[in-house]
């Protein structure tokens, strides 16, 4: 397939555009790691270019997080695969458009059990979010503007299901002067936006950041971060890009504790085989063909846009939950093995940090069970929910940290290297010190203070902690949802109603039926 363009591309772009085929299409995560060899990215990494990200110990846990998707799909079909219709067969969960409110909600079972599967960032949810929302986006765009969106996309997405690719979902602008809109920036390239258009495309320029799994990802669907004014219409673009195109440029973020994947062992990296990956994007100058563009200028289409997707994305969060599985079993865990796992305060701050990860899933999956369906025929999560479930995911992680350092010790952050443990001198020593209880090899106990570490104060405290504060949007950017949401009026009347201050009308009778939050 070719891109309906006349533009003279040099071959190697024109090839990408061409939607590579991979021979045979991906299905395990082995597969998946052979279809990232050899891309020749534009990857930066502590001041280097990186040749081969696939071969690089600081990049290839994250890699590892994201073939745990493949490898649970063939586990597990009936949690991480769905029925498809646009492919006509079972396709990835995290590549479906959602048909019933179980599909929506069996994606939180799938992050959750991932989570605990990696303990960390798995990096392909926000792919799946970005197309379920442009699902309906698209069609209400064209319905109302006889644009062909929508068809378009559901080419797309049939291709990268039956290719099984990775998605990233670009959303985050760098923003700039966050008290002036896009189009009143000093530098107008601080929200990603369209410098040429053409009857045959659009030539787009920018940068994207934070973004989850991106160097990872077979594509990139680049969308617009927030509501947009009539005059915005440049910065109106959602378009998929090939991760391979030469004009994308990746300068990979640092993680606490990184380069403890340089360093010989394993044990000081606490999760060795697991990470999460954020990256800036640069997006210098490249031209879409109009077969990938979704969106392109119709700017009232934005702000549906970035409420659909983030509805979808925070209750995606759920997938913390699983984080917090781990960290709770690596709590009582380090608990037992330094003898105290019958203490009552401990099993009292096991339950606090079980009844925190719990209210997070509480409320994401309601969310999900509350799905109703579009215009377009998928599902959509419940706005107010998901952004209770974000919301507490801003803060309880926090929470649920600081009861596991409080339960293990303070040998969470002292602990010596696994150099010292290994050294003929030191090591006997520590190996005399560093005993807990009668039986448990002092290595046990070291890795479990490691891995608390890792989650905490480590590479995995980015996805655990920092991730939960900012992404999907930071704590405010759910407060105003939840406030929007919020229909005080409606609970006004609730009120007066029963406290005898107004008679009951038909009005009030109304409104006292349609109060629940996702009414
Ligand atoms: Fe998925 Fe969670 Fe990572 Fe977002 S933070 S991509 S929801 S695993
Ligand atoms: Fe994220």
């Amino acid at each position: 397939m070719t891109p309906s363009t006349t533009r003279e591309l040099p071959p190697e772009v024109a090839r990408l555009w061409a939607k590579p085929r991979y021979a045979p299409p991906i299905r395990s995560g082995e597969d998946y790691l052979a279809s990232l060899r050899g891309r020749d990215l534009r990857v930066y990494l502590l001041g280097e270019r990186v040749r081969e990200p696939v071969d690089h110990p600081l990049i290839r846990p994250s890699i590892n997080a994201v073939a745990a998707t493949y490898d649970l799909a063939l586990a597990q079909p009936e949690l991480a695969t769905a029925w498809s219709s646009l492919a006509n067969r079972r396709v990835n969960r995290f590549l479906q458009i959602a048909e019933s409110v179980e599909d929506v909600v069996l994606q939180n079972k799938m992050q959750r059990r991932l989570g605990q599967l990696t303990g960390t960032c798995f990096q392909r949810c926000v792919g799946m979010d970005a197309f379920n929302a442009l699902y309906s986006v698209t069609y209400e765009c064209d319905a109302a503007h006889g644009t062909s969106y929508h068809a378009r996309l559901r080419e797309f997405i049939r291709y990268c299901q039956e290719e099984n690719l990775v998605i990233g979902g670009a959303m985050t602008d760098p923003k700039g002067d966050r008290s002036k809109a896009p189009s009143e920036q000093e530098d107008p390239d601080l929200y990603v936006r369209v410098v040429e258009r053409a009857p045959d495309g659009v030539v787009i320029r920018g940068a994207k950041m934070h973004q989850t799994g991106c160097i990872n990802s077979h594509w990139i669907v680049v969308m617009p971060t927030l509501r947009l004014r009539p005059e915005e219409r440049d910065y109106a673009i959602v378009a998929a890009i090939p991760v391979e195109h030469p004009g994308l440029t990746f300068i990979y973020g640092r993680q606490s504790c990184d380069t403890r994947a340089l360093e010989a062992g394993t044990i000081d990296q606490g999760n060795a085989f697991y990470a999460g990956q954020e990256a800036m994007i640069i997006i210098d100058d490249v031209f879409v063909p109009a077969e990938f563009i979704f969106l392109n200028g119709e700017t009232e289409w934005a702000a549906p846009l970035v409420e659909r997707f983030t509805a979808f994305h925070r209750r995606s969060y759920v997938c913390k939950t699983g984080l917090g599985d781990v960290l709770i079993g690596a709590a009582a865990q380090i608990a037992d093995y330094n003898g105290v796992a019958n203490a009552s305060h401990i099993r009292e701050k096991l339950v606090e940090m079980a009844h925190l990860n719990e209210t997070i899933y509480g409320a994401g999956l309601a969310s999900s069970y509350e799905s109703r369906p579009t215009a377009a025929g998928n599902y959509q999560n419940d706005d107010l929910l998901a952004n209770v479930c974000k919301h507490n995911v801003t803060r309880f992680p926090f929470e649920l940290a600081r009861l596991a350092q409080d339960i293990a010790g303070a040998l969470v952050a002292t602990m010596p290297s696994e150099g010292d443990l290994t050294n003929p001198e030191t090591g006997p020593v520590l190996r005399k010190y560093l005993k807990g209880r009668a039986g448990v090899p002092v290595e046990h106990r070291v890795r479990l203070f490691r891995l608390i570490e890792n989650m905490t104060l480590g590479r995995n405290a980015v996805g655990y902690l920092t991730e939960s504060m900012h992404g999907a949007g930071s704590p405010q950017a759910q407060r105003i949802q939840i406030q929007r949401a919020l229909n005080l009026e409606e609970k006004k009347a609730l009120a007066r109603r029963l406290a005898g201050i107004e008679p009951p009308t038909p009005a009030s009778e109304e409104a006292s039926r349609g109060c629940l939050p996702s009414a």
